[in-house]
């Protein structure tokens, strides 16, 4: 006879053997091995925002005198404060550890149980964030993927067929802009998405860089989720603080299934700072939405570069006739990192965020020089 612990040891591996761990190369271990100091690298591959927190957040954080103390665990006051912002009631409002918790208590809410019940599958359309289908690894909820078609549009003919074939609930996620692309989902295809039997959960991560936001139509929905964060437009992607705007019947339950403590008393100061000072992050949005501008053209210059339209902080682009390895290399030896795509549809496509103006020159200086 085995180990007594030989049937849990493999319903675990079971459970996460086929999960690939996501864990992205420290910036110090990125910065030896290139050879180049951490101060010195041009960290355009994560859509961060290259301004930082404001001034007001960074001092909330310094400021922040409650660290013995445990934090609110409803966040009533960052709950409030973004009900103004987003024109939601404070109900309808829940905060996590990034919007990738969010994502990952929705799911853990509207699994199947043993009977079947729940939603019978998540929906994800890629090219987009690989958290959705990761989280339905991880959960045990199978996943289907609607890829996108040439220019990176949602099928929504394939969607509503496998609504009409089977119309058990499912849960889809869309991102607005989409990740990697930087395209939005037309208001006529969300309104037809739903009509369908779909809870459907509008990822707008960076919608402060072209909206508009379709949070305040949550309240008329009950099949609508809108996820936002503070990890871009407001630079506090380290500080871990998401929300979901949600029907406030799933709000309630949300709370109700989240940890008590998910978001720390720094991470609630930090955005309750930003959000009283709103306008220097998006003065800064601003800017980086002039450069995104001032980025498209000069990439679109480049004649082995394809960039696609985008409303995020990021450019998608096609490679042509090039060596990935030795394009990336050259931009690795002059510390510019960007997000390189490899195997499937995106392979031979890169993604560039938008810098400041001085990391952008440095990458068209660099891509004028391969
Ligand atoms: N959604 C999308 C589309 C993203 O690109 C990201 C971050 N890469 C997230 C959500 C996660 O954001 P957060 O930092 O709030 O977890």
């Amino acid at each position: 006879m085995g180990s007594p612990n030989a049937a849990l040891w493999s319903l675990v591996d079971a459970r996460l053997g086929a999960v690939k761990e996501y864990a992205p190369e420290p910036l110090e271990a990125t910065a030896e091995r290139l050879g180049v100091p951490v101060d010195r690298l041009i960290k355009l591959d994560a859509n961060e925002n290259p301004y930082g927190p404001t001034p007001a957040a960074l001092e909330a954080v310094q400021r922040y005198g409650d660290l013995h103390r445990y934090p609110d665990p409803l966040a009533r006051r960052l709950r409030r404060a973004l009900s103004s912002f987003v024109g939601a009631d404070p109900v309808q409002i829940v905060v996590g550890n990034g919007s990738d918790e969010l994502i990952e208590l929705i799911l853990r809410l509207v699994r199947p149980d043993d009977r079947g019940r729940g939603v019978c599958e998540i929906l994800s359309c890629p090219p987009t964030f690989g958290m959705y289908a990761f989280y339905g690894g991880t959960d045990g909820i199978p996943v289907r993927e609607i890829p996108r078609d040439a220019e990176f549009g949602v099928d929504l003919g394939a969607i509503a067929a496998v609504c009409q074939a089977d119309p058990r609930p499912r849960i889809l996620f869309l991102a607005s802009p989409n990740n990697p692309d930087g395209g939005p989902l037309p208001d006529d295809q969300l309104e037809r998405l739903l009509g369908l039997p779909l809870l459907v959960v509008l990822d707008e991560a960076y919608v402060e860089f072209g909206g508009p936001s379709r949070a305040s139509q949550v309240a008329q929905r009950d099949n609508l989720v809108v996820l936002r964060t503070f990890s871009k437009w407001a630079g506090l992607a380290g500080m871990r603080i998401g929300y979901g705007v949600c029907p406030s019947r799933l709000a309630e339950l949300l709370l109700k299934l989240k940890s008590p403590y998910n978001v720390n008393g720094p991470a609630q100061a930090a955005a309750l700072a930003t959000l009283a000072d709103a306008q220097t992050a998006l003065d800064r949005v601003a800017a980086i939405v002039a450069e995104r501008g001032r980025m498209a053209e000069a990439l679109a210059s480049i004649p082995y570069l394809r960039p696609y339209p985008s409303q995020a902080n990021y450019h998608l682009c096609r490679l042509e006739g090039i060596e990935v390895e030795r394009f990336q290399a050259h931009m690795e030896e002059r510390g510019i990192l960007l997000r390189y795509f490899e195997g499937g549809r995106l392979d031979g496509h890169i993604r560039i965020t938008v810098g400041t103006p001085t990391q952008n020159d440095a990458v068209l200086t660099a891509l004028v020089a391969f």
